[in-house]
């Protein structure tokens, strides 16, 4: 059943796909201070981010929550590395995909799967928070590894994948647990 996921997120535009054990993620609360630095401007702009979305110890108990991670990467092309437009453009097609992998059949053992992006939710071109509105698309809206404490380099380790992927490209990790 993995590898048919696998193969068919593959064929969605992932570069790479992998199933591991939630309990061999390692989780770190200290990457917290990363966000509140708010070196991509969505601390307290999203309510998906920190610190809207829960403290990141009840975050990694909810995550520990899941037996498997099945987790996946994107790698996008940039003209040189201060593309910042390329890098955002690279996200949004990242958490593009990340909603079309919410459409797979992902195995429900009692509880909903719990799927996770890169960076905020970029699923209003402007979030509600920023306008003083409730999210509009609740069911939908996406957090990100990063928010629940995973430590994505050893996660990209663990399942044989690349962190960086070489000179000109931005490489974003996607997670759905379950
Ligand atoms: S769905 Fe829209 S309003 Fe809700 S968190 Fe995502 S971007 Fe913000």
């Amino acid at each position: 059943m993995y590898e048919e996921l696998r193969e068919q997120v593959l064929s969605m535009g992932a570069n790479a796909a992998a199933v591991t054990a939630v309990s061999e993620i390692s989780f770190e609360p200290a990457f917290r201070k990363m966000c509140e630095s708010n070196a991509c401007g969505n601390y307290g702009k999203s309510y998906m981010c920190p610190p809207d979305i829960g403290t990141v110890e009840e975050l990694i108990e909810e995550a520990k929550g899941y037996q498997y991670a099945f987790v996946y990467q994107t790698v996008g092309e940039l003209e040189d590395s201060y593309d910042f437009e390329g890098m955002m453009l690279a996200g949004k097609i990242h958490n593009d995909l990340a909603q079309k992998i919410r459409g797979l059949s992902f195995p429900d053992h009692g509880k909903k799967p719990l799927f996770l992006g890169a960076g905020g939710c970029r699923l209003c071109q402007v979030c509600g928070k920023k306008t003083g509105e409730p999210c509009r698309h609740p069911e939908d809206a996406m957090s990100s590894l990063e928010a629940y404490g995973m430590n994505v380099s050893e996660l990209a380790k663990l399942c044989g994948m690349r962190y960086i992927n070489g000179a000109n490209t931005v490489t974003y990790f996607g997670v759905v647990l379950f």
